[in-house]
């Protein structure tokens, strides 16, 4: 007899067996347009059972893996700090015990909460960025905690020169001028990777993949579509080719299920996880 419990397909191994930590931080308390994305963890563990374990890109099934599912955070609604405070905590717990923290959000300000905890672990702690926003702002509505300024705090952390952005296509005039003096912004698509990967061999690298970055035909369930985006499979390559760097830690933000009712957009995201948990647990065997 086995316990009906639900984990994201192929990850129902032991905590201390595993290298790999998925966790859900089901949060949207500052989304700015179409609030929802705290459903995506649960709707994603849910519908990974329509996958299979087996990837036919890579070869690799996750059963030959050992992952350990989390379940998902219990954050504080209408309390950003509080939130990020428990998600910083948490993966703080998973660093300590030498694991490799896997996030799913929630918006993208859940990042800030695990990129503080990393920051204190590794020095020298780059970020790879995937997004349709470069999400640069200082304050948005008069907040500095909001999904439009996460990767602006996270700059607040790490500094100049340490971030990478791919696939940027919308933005105010004033975060893009300032992003070209603080970070390395890449409009529009994901040419730069190769040289990405020779600056970055051997430094720790925190990836976080805003959903929104893939074209809205591809992926609609987002609440903040922004047309002219990059194919699945052309970010499938591109991350094929990031996990042989040094990834100590990622996320995967901003599915918003009430917007993807075909669920084309919750089984993408099922699809890009399980070929990411894949990719970095067999380079960690390696
Ligand atoms: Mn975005
Ligand atoms: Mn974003």
């Amino acid at each position: 007899m086995n316990r009906n419990i639900h984990t994201f397909i192929g990850c129902d191994d032991e905590y201390s067996d595993s290298k790999i930590v998925i966790f859900g931080a089901p949060f949207d308390g500052t989304t700015s347009y179409r609030p929802g994305t705290r459903f995506a963890p649960s709707h994603i563990r849910n519908e990974s059972y329509g996958i299979e374990t087996y990837s036919p890109y890579l070869g690799l099934d996750l059963e030959d893996y050992r992952i350990f599912d989390g379940g998902d955070l219990e954050l504080s609604f209408g309390n950003t700090e509080k939130a990020l405070n428990s998600i910083e905590k948490y993966t703080d717990r998973l660093l300590n015990d030498n694991k490799i923290p896997f996030m799913i959000g929630g918006e993208h300000l859940v990042t800030l909460g695990a990129v503080r905890a990393c920051s204190r672990y590794y020095d020298n702690m780059h970020i790879v960025h995937f997004d349709a926003h470069p999400d640069l702002r200082d304050e948005y509505l008069g907040e500095k905690f909001s999904h439009a300024t996460v990767i602006r705090r996270c700059w607040d952390i790490v500094g100049d020169g340490r971030i990478f952005q791919f696939g940027i296509r919308s933005g105010d005039r004033n975060e893009l001028e300032w992003g070209k003096k603080h970070v390395n912004t890449n409009l529009f698509d994901l040419s730069g990777i190769e040289d990405l990967l020779e600056s970055l061999i051997d430094k720790p690298v925190y990836l976080t993949i805003d959903l929104d970055v893939i074209d809205p035909s591809e992926f609609p369930g987002t609440g903040t579509p922004e047309a002219g985006g990059v194919r699945f499979i052309d970010l499938l390559k591109a991350l094929n080719r990031l996990s042989e760097l040094n990834i100590v830690a990622l996320d995967m933000v901003e599915l918003s299920p009430p917007y993807d009712p075909s669920g084309i957009s919750t089984s993408l995201s099922c699809k890009l996880i399980r070929e990411l948990l894949l990719m970095i647990s067999d380079k960690n065997k390696r």
